[in-house]
């Protein structure tokens, strides 16, 4: 029997996770999403042939289940009032909402509850992401396994076993889709300057990502002899890598991801 699943909040990253395990043969019957609003949920059900609810508390009282993705800042408004039927059903908590601990959830729930917190990103969106998941010492084996296919819909998972380290995750895989962004525009202008067709410099300097991305997840090698091997003595990768170097990339890489986790950590 599959387990029961309840959304609640049912915008874009539910519908991509819920999307992914209906797409990987979940049964879209034990899905049940939530939103207050039901002109949002119609197409839903039109969609994935999901269960829909717009009330919360209703959805929770039948579900083993109950992924948290509301916006975090109305996430205590909507927790308190599902207390009675957490608490009288017990189902496993997944929050992937950025910044809330798992105990400050619990909490808002009653208290006493298995708890995973997720970060994912969104890339997550195409199916493309990368989430790291924390589970407090309440959630067991077949809980994780579920977290894990349930996130793993959307992408690549990650487990960390302190609640701290999902700030690291962030400046790595949460934030990180800015930074390769951010890199893609620099490429882009770069390329533009060097005389290309705008489009031609942006599809060139997107496929690349892709490719390079793809190549060193597939590879036996690390990232550092890849790039070795693109690099020929003297040649015109060394001379791009040695500028990276001279202008000190790897510190000013250190320094941005310092700062993204110490801000994470304060918004927690
Ligand atoms: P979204 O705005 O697309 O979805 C939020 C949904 O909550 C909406 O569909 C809304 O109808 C619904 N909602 C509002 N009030 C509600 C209530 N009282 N009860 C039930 N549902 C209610 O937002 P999103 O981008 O899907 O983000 C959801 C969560 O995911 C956030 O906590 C965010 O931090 C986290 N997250 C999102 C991303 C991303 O890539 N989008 C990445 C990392 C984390």
């Amino acid at each position: 029997m599959h387990k029961t699943i309840a959304f609640i909040g049912a915008g874009n990253m539910a519908s991509a996770i819920f999307g992914g395990m209906i797409d990987g043969g979940y049964p879209a019957d034990a899905i049940i999403a939530t939103s207050p609003d039901d002109t949002m949920l119609a197409p839903l059900r039109e969609r994935y042939g999901i269960r829909t609810q717009t009330d919360n508390a209703t959805a929770v009282s039948d579900a083993d289940v109950v992924v948290l993705a509301v916006k975090p800042q109305i996430m205590r408004q909507v927790c308190e009032p599902l207390r009675d039927a957490v608490q009288d059903r017990k189902p496993l908590i997944v929050s992937v909402a950025a910044g809330l601990e798992a105990a400050t959830l619990e909490g808002w729930l009653g208290g006493e509850l298995a708890v995973i917190r997720c970060m994912p990103n969104t890339p997550s969106l195409v199916g493309a992401g990368a989430s790291g998941l924390y589970a407090n010492p309440r959630v067991n084996a077949e809980q994780r396994d579920l977290a894990a296919e349930l996130l793993s819909a959307v992408g690549l998972v990650e487990w960390v076993d302190d609640e701290p380290l999902l700030n690291a995750v962030t400046a790595v895989s949460g934030s990180g889709p800015a930074y390769f962004f951010l890199f893609f525009e620099a490429m882009e202008e770069a390329g533009v300057n060097l005389g290309l067709p705008r489009e031609t410099a942006r599809r060139l300097a997107l496929q690349t990502g892709f490719g390079a991305a793809s190549m060193a997840l597939k590879s036996e090698h690390d990232p550092a002899q890849l790039k070795r091997n693109v690099m020929s003595p003297q040649g015109a990768t060394e001379r791009a890598i040695q500028h990276f170097e001279d202008a000190e990339l790897r510190q000013i890489v250190e320094g941005a991801m310092q700062a993204c986790a110490a801000r994470a950590q304060e918004m927690a």
